[in-house]
Formats: C-alpha cells, structure tokens, sequence
C-alpha cells in the first residue's frame, strides 16, 4: 500500500467557511480502528451531500471524509472475525458520520460494522443498493411483517426516481405489489414504468394542506422518502390497516396529524432507520437482498462517477436532481 490515500475532503478554512475537493492525505491520518479496508466502490446518498457541506446535524467534526457506504477488500485486520483479502460492506453505522467515510481509497472501521459480502453480490452491486437499497428493502419488510402483501392494493412510493425510492419500486415491483410512483418529474414517467411502476403521478395528489383529520382512502400501503405535508397527506389517505413506511426527510420533518387515522383506520406508520440497525437484522436483510428479494437489472439504475465526479452529483441531489443511484469508483 502506497503510504498516501486520495479521498474527498471536507474541511474549515481560516475565514472558517467550509470547503471540500479531492485531496492525497498521508496514511497516518486515518482514524484508528480495527480493520483497514481498500475501499473499490462507494455511493452518494443524500446524508452524504448534507455531510459535503460540513452539516452540523450529519458531521461530527470537521476535516472529514463523507460516504455512509463502502465496500472493498480487507488489507489488514486486528479482529480474528476479518481476514486480508475478504471482500466487504459496510452501510452506516457512524461511516461518513461521526468516522471518516467512505470517498477514500481506505477506510479504517471497527470490524463490527463490517459484513462480509453477500454471496451473488458483486461489491459494484452492493454500492448500487448501498444505504438506500437497504433501506428500501427496511420498508418492504416493514408492509410485509405487517400483513400487507401484493393483493393488498395499491403502493405508493414517494421521490420515486431518487435512490432510495427507485429501489423501493423496483424491489415492490419484483415482487408483485401494484405501485403508484410519485414524482417531480413527469418526464421520467416512461422510465418508472419501466422500473415495475403501474402508475405515475404528480406530487401534488399527496400533498393536502387542510387539517382535514382523515381524507378520502386510496393506499394499501407507502414507502416514504418525502416526509412533511406529504407524509401528512398519505397517512391520512391510507386504507383501513395499511402500512406507512417513513424514511425520508426530502420535504421537511414536521408532521401536523391528529390521531384519526391510528385510532379509526388502524393504520400502522412504521419508523425506518437503517444506520444503527443491530447486526442480525442487518444480515437479514442482506440475506434477502441476494437471495429472494435479488433485485434485476440493478445496473440500469446506477450512474458511476470517479471521485473528481461527485462534487457535480452532490450538488444535483440537494436540488433533487438525482436519477437512480450515483456509485462512487475510488
Ligand atoms: P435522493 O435525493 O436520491 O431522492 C429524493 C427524491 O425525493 C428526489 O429524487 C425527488 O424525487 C424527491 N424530492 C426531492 N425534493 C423534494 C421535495 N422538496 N418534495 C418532494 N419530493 C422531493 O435521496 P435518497 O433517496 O438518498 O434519500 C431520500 C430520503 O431518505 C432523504 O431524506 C434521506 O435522508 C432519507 N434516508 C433515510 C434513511 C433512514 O435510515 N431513515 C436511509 C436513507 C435515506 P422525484 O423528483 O421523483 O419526486
């Protein structure tokens, strides 16, 4: 291993403004930890453009190094669990939040956070899921342990052509459900089609501003990335017992409801939070990633970018600009 590392590096010049580029660091810089990673693939998730920018509600400290997800091969480890030369994942836990990320050539992680690679998998595959494929496959087990299966009616899946909402409508897809993408770009309608969507709305038929406590039903079942108003809205028009699968913020984190749609339709709103899932429950999902829940043609959501390549795409999906999924090629 050459004794420096390139990586994206997010820092506070002396005027104390933030500023980040691709920079080599010395090696000795890495944080202390059990294994040293040699990290092939990482991704862009948008907890990682908010970290680009120094946010004090992501980052810890600052310099730092962002990306939740890496995956690579183990060159040295202290923990017998991890040999040199295994190929591996790791998806959050404090990666690219509180512990330098993974848009560097090496990562240094307690070997707790680290899964082996799922059989079937290849580490370009697992960056292509990463933290938001994860999290997609979080939701649809959350309306699967809830009794909502394909027959249920109709899914509908918020910020749909973005990572974690792409994923989610071609996993429920593949698996049979009846999805209702809602986007903000009408145009990509033909390409959410083609993804498994059986309809393609505006984001305006989830978003009711009144203080109406329930609206008129429509969904079995959500997948959330939007939260906000929107959250507000499909919460209350959701069927008798369905299922809504928050997980995202894209819209705002406020959440003005009153208790009607728990209390008169039983609908159950499921939490997702995917960095700090134990480790059991994170092999499950892996486990069903590879195997029932494999996801075709994964390849047709990603766009890959080398590390000079992510300033651009950080800045795209603040704006809500992203397409799919942006894998980072270290
Ligand atoms: P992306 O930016 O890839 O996708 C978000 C999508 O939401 C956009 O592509 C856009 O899709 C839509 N969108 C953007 N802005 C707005 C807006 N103001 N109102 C309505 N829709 C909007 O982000 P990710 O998929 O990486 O993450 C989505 C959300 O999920 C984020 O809030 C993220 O923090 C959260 N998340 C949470 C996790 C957890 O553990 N709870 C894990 C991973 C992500 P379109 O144009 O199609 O509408």
């Amino acid at each position: 291993m050459s004794s420096t590392f390139r990586c994206f590096y997010v820092e506070k010049n002396a005027a104390g403004n933030v500023t980040r580029g691709v920079c080599e660091l010395p090696r000795e810089k890495l944080p202390p930890g059990e294994v040293l990673v040699r990290v092939e693939y990482s991704s862009l998730n948008y907890k990682d453009a908010l970290a680009a920018g120094g946010h004090p509600g992501v980052v810890r400290s600052l310099p730092h190094i962002p990306g939740i997800d890496a995956a690579g091969v183990v060159e040295e480890s202290s923990s017998p669990k991890l040999q040199p030369g295994q190929r591996v994942v790791i998806t959050g836990y404090d990666l690219g939040a509180g512990h330098w990320g993974g848009w560097s050539e090496y990562v240094r992680i307690p070997a707790d956070w680290i899964v082996p690679l799922p059989a079937g998998l290849s580490l370009e595959d697992t960056m292509i899921l990463g933290t938001a494929g994860f999290t997609a496959a979080q939701c649809v087990l959350a309306l699967e342990t809830n009794g909502i299966g394909p027959a249920a009616g109709e899914v509908v899946v918020t910020g749909a052509t973005g990572g974690v909402g792409s994923l989610a409508v071609k996993l429920l897809a593949q698996l049979g459900y009846h999805v209702v993408a809602v986007t903000g770009k009408s145009q990509l309608a033909p390409q959410l089609h083609a993804w498994g969507a059986k309809q393609v709305i505006g984001r305006d038929e989830v978003l009711n501003t009144s203080t109406k406590p329930l609206l008129s039903s429509r969904w079995a079942a959500a997948v959330d990335t939007v939260g906000g108003q929107t959250l507000t809205t499909i919460i209350r028009q959701t069927k008798d017992y369905g299922v809504v699968a928050a997980c995202g913020l894209v819209g705002g984190s406020e959440l003005p409801l009153t208790v009607h749609p728990f209390l008169l339709r039983g609908v159950i709103l499921a939490g997702i939070a995917s960095a700090a899932l134990p480790y059991d429950r994170r092999l499950g999902i892996w486990e069903r990633l590879c195997g029932p829940w494999k996801i075709n043609g994964l390849s047709i959501l990603a766009t890959e970018v080398p590390l000079t390549g992510v300033e651009e795409k950080v800045q795209q999906i603040l704006k809500g600009e992203i397409i799919g999924r942006t894998v980072v090629k270290l």
